[in-house]
Order: structure tokens, then C-alpha cells, then sequence
């Protein structure tokens, strides 16, 4: 059941009326429901009950500080791709020790960092990485837990710039590639090779692919344990779709495909292995947090033209960048429906682009002034958000039953430019 609904002809947020929300802090506003948060996150949690998986949300997708305490404090893991980002869990409460660091490009503070503060596993993109991380763990005197990035070679069929699992993607070490570099990461002294992982794509709706992948880590695995290298985990990565309204098929529920994951590694295990297990982890994010956030707007002008008709909004692609760079098609809801004949709009922002445009050809009754919700904003909205054309980023608001809470305050212009200086 979504946490968004009509009550009363008005789009609220568990009991909150979203245009409470605007009133107090203003239009654009990212508006996060607790209560959606914590049952995604528990659809994958709920089915690894009382056995060895874990959880690793991919913050990258979402990384308020209020965000990662709610899932710290329900037992997530974090999987991130920065060491900002291992900061952000910290301050936030979370464990360092179920932390993966995911990525292509890991420097050496980054990794020393890592090392420092205890984390799980890195997640490991190529040889010289595995040098690199060997290096500073032998000068650090620390061992470094390392996992392989493979690359199952599985078409996830989805945006190009989201798939990331094919042989032309710069991410992972090649299927073909990947038992001679498990080889070379044992015989480097500071590495402990304790698991695998892959990630092949994003925005997926059917689960066969991620099981597709899933039986080729399982392939890999044995194939390893052949040769006397036993890994104590399989990490399958994220990728699982949500509902955009786009119309196409539904993305297969959360706990159906968790099942399904386990189902498939204890057939496994039992013929293989006599049944002992193996850690199974989870690196999800846009459907843990995707539906859990709205973006709020308002309505500036109407701009009625001879091809189109322009409804200029107050929130642009610096808000909400995913329009103009994957083409997404985000579902836009008055919130305040009026009644009365609509017209055909782009919905545009205020930025000096062409490609400044949240959503296109879209049937409304609206006039300026009206607030507008944009669904399913809450994954890559605020994180991949930016200053561009000095505009502060919005703020956050996250909503928890008929109550709300400013979780992260707009940027004033005077912040935008504090850190730069004039030089005469
Ligand atoms: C981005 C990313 C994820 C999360 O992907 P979603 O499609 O948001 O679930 C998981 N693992 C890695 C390595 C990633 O880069």
C-alpha cells in the first residue's frame, strides 16, 4: 500500500496534507514517508530472518543522515562508493562493519580510510585496484577484506546508462577474467578474498535477469572452491525496479524476488555443500527509498504556444536531474486536483537549458500557484541534485504519521558562494 493517497481531494503523505508541508517550508520540497521507508527496507529484511544475509542499501541513491539513522536502527548495512559517503554512515549511527565499498575508482585515502574505521568488504573493479588496496593495507598494517566485482555478461535489459553488467561497461572485472584475477588477489599477502558480488543494472521489473546473474556467481563459486579459494559470501547487488506510473508491468515485489534468492542458493548449498551456508547480501537502492519520496512544486507561470503549452515550475533538472538524463518519465500529480477541462503541458523549469524539462505532455487543469507532486522522486532526486544556475538545493522534509520533520534545511544563495574567493 503506497504512503501517498487522496484524502479529501488532497494528496497527503501518510496523514500529513502535503500542502501543510508547503506552507511551512516551501516549494521545491523533497517529501519523505518513514512509514514506506521502513516497509521496503523490511521486504527485503523480513524473508533473511534468522539466517546469515544482510542488507547493504546503496546510499547513493538517498543519503540524508535521517534516512541512513531509520535504516541503521532497523539492522541495515550500507553499500557506498565514497568515502564521504562511509563518513555520512558514521555520523549517522551506522556500523562501519557492514559497510561495502562499491566503485571504479577508490584512491588511496579513500582506502585508508576504509581500513581505518573496520568495513566489511571492498568491492573490488579491477587488478590494479587489488594492488592498490594490498598496498595500503601491507603499509598500514591492516588486512583488507576484498570481494570481486564480476561481470556476468547479462543483459538487464534497461536504459544503457543504468546497465552496467555487459562486457562493454566499464564496471567489474570480465566473467572470463574473473578466476584468473581471483587467483592474483590470493596471492597478494594483505588481501582476505572473502566474497563476490555483481551489479548489473538498474530500474529492473522482471527478476530473471538478477537470477541469470545470481546462478553465474553460484557457477563461479564452485568453480573457485575447485581451486581452494572459499569465499564466505555472494553479494547480488541491487537493481530491482519500482513503479514509476508508467503504465508498463509492475516490477516484481520486494520479498518475491528475496525468496526467490534464497530459494536458489539453498537448493545449492544442500547439493553442493551439505547445506552449510553462505552469506547472502543485498545491495538495493532505488527500491528501498524511490517510492518513498515526492518532489512538491509549485506552479509559476502558464505559457500557452502554438506547438506547446509550458507550465513553468519552480523546481528544474538541477532539482531533479533524472528527465533530462535518462529521459525518465516521472508521474506529476496536482495535489489539490481542480476540476474543469485540462490542457496538454511540458512542465519546465526555470533553468537556462533546453534540456530543462521535469515532465512532458501531460494533461492538467492548473494555474500558477497551484502545487504539483512529482511521484517516486525519492531515489536519485536529492543526491544527484546540484547548484547549477546558483540555486540552493531544496529543502527536506520527512514525514512519520501525521507529523513532520525539516531533515535537511534549503541552501541559502549566500552558502552557494562562500567557499570561493576573488582574486585582483
Ligand atoms: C547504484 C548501485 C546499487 C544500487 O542500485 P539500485 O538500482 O538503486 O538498486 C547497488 N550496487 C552498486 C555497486 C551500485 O553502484
Amino acid at each position: 500500500m503506497s504512503q501517498f493517497s487522496y484524502q479529501d481531494g488532497v494528496l497527503h503523505a501518510e496523514g500529513v496534507a502535503l500542502p501543510a508541508i508547503a506552507e511551512q517550508f516551501g516549494t521545491p520540497t523533497y517529501v519523505y514517508s518513514k512509514a514506506q521507508l521502513l516497509q521496503n527496507f523490511r521486504g527485503y529484511a523480513a524473508p533473511g530472518k534468522g539466517r546469515d544475509a544482510l542488507v547493504c542499501y546503496a546510499m547513493k541513491a538517498n543519503s540524508n543522515l535521517a534516512i541512513l539513522d531509520i535504516l541503521a536502527r532497523e539492522g541495515a548495512g550500507f553499500d557506498i562508493v565514497s568515502g564521504g559517503e562511509l563518513l555520512r554512515v558514521i555520523a549517522a549511527g551506522g556500523d562501519p562493519g557492514k559497510v561495502i565499498f562499491s566503485g571504479v575508482g577508490k584512491t588511496v585515502a579513500e582506502i585508508e580510510l576504509a581500513l581505518d574505521k573496520g568495513i566489511l568488504c571492498f568491492n573490488v573493479e579491477s587488478i590494479p585496484e587489488l594492488h592498490r588496496i594490498n598496498e595500503v593495507a601491507g603499509r598500514i598494517k591492516k588486512r583488507a577484506p576484498v570481494s570481486l566485482r564480476v561481470n556476468p555478461n547479462v543483459d538487464p535489459k534497461t536504459h544503457p546508462y543504468i546497465a552496467t553488467g555487459l562486457k562493454a561497461s566499464k564496471f567489474g572485472v570480465a566473467f572470463s577474467d574473473a578466476l584468473d584475477t581471483y587467483r592474483a588477489a590470493s596471492a597478494l599477502p594483505h588481501l582476505d578474498v572473502v566474497g563476490i558480488d555483481c551489479h548489473i543494472g538498474s530500474q529492473l521489473l522482471d527478476d530473471a535477469p538478477l537470477l541469470e546473474a545470481l546462478d553465474k556467481l553460484i557457477e563461479l563459486i564452485d568453480t573457485l572452491a575447485g581451486e581452494g579459494i572459499h569465499l564466505h559470501h555472494l553479494d547480488v547487488g541491487g537493481g530491482l525496479g519500482i513503479d514509476y506510473g508508467t503504465g508498463d508491468n509492475a516490477p516484481v515485489a520486494i520479498g518475491d524476488y528475496v525468496s526467490r534468492v534464497f530459494a536458489r542458493v539453498d537448493a545449492w548449498r544442500a547439493e553442493k555443500y551439505e547445506g552449510k551456508p553462505i552469506k547472502v547480501i543485498f545491495e538495493p537502492g532505488r527500491s528501498i527509498v524511490g517510492n518513498t519520496g515526492v518532489l512538491l512544486m509549485s506552479v509559476e507561470f502558464l505559457k500557452p504556444g502554438e506547438e506547446k503549452n509550458f507550465c513553468v515550475i519552480d523546481a528544474a533538472m538541477n532539482d531533479m536531474a533524472r528527465p533530462a538524463l535518462y529521459q525518465a518519465w516521472m508521474d506529476v500529480k496536482p495535489v489539490t486536483p481542480r476540476a474543469g477541462s485540462t490542457v496538454t503541458y511540458d512542465l519546465v523549469g526555470p533553468v537556462c537549458e533546453s534540456g530543462d524539462w521535469l515532465a512532458r505532455d501531460r494533461e492538467l487543469a492548473v494555474e500558477p500557484g497551484d502545487l504539483l507532486a512529482m511521484m517516486a522522486a525519492g531515489a536519485y532526486g536529492f543526491t544527484m541534485s546540484s547548484n547549477y544556475n546558483t540555486r540552493g538545493r531544496v529543502a527536506e522534509v520527512l514525514v512519520d504519521g501525521d507529523r513532520f520533520h525539516l531533515i535537511r534545511r534549503r541552501e541559502t544563495p549566500e552558502e552557494l558562494f562562500a567557499l570561493e574567493s576573488i582574486v585582483r
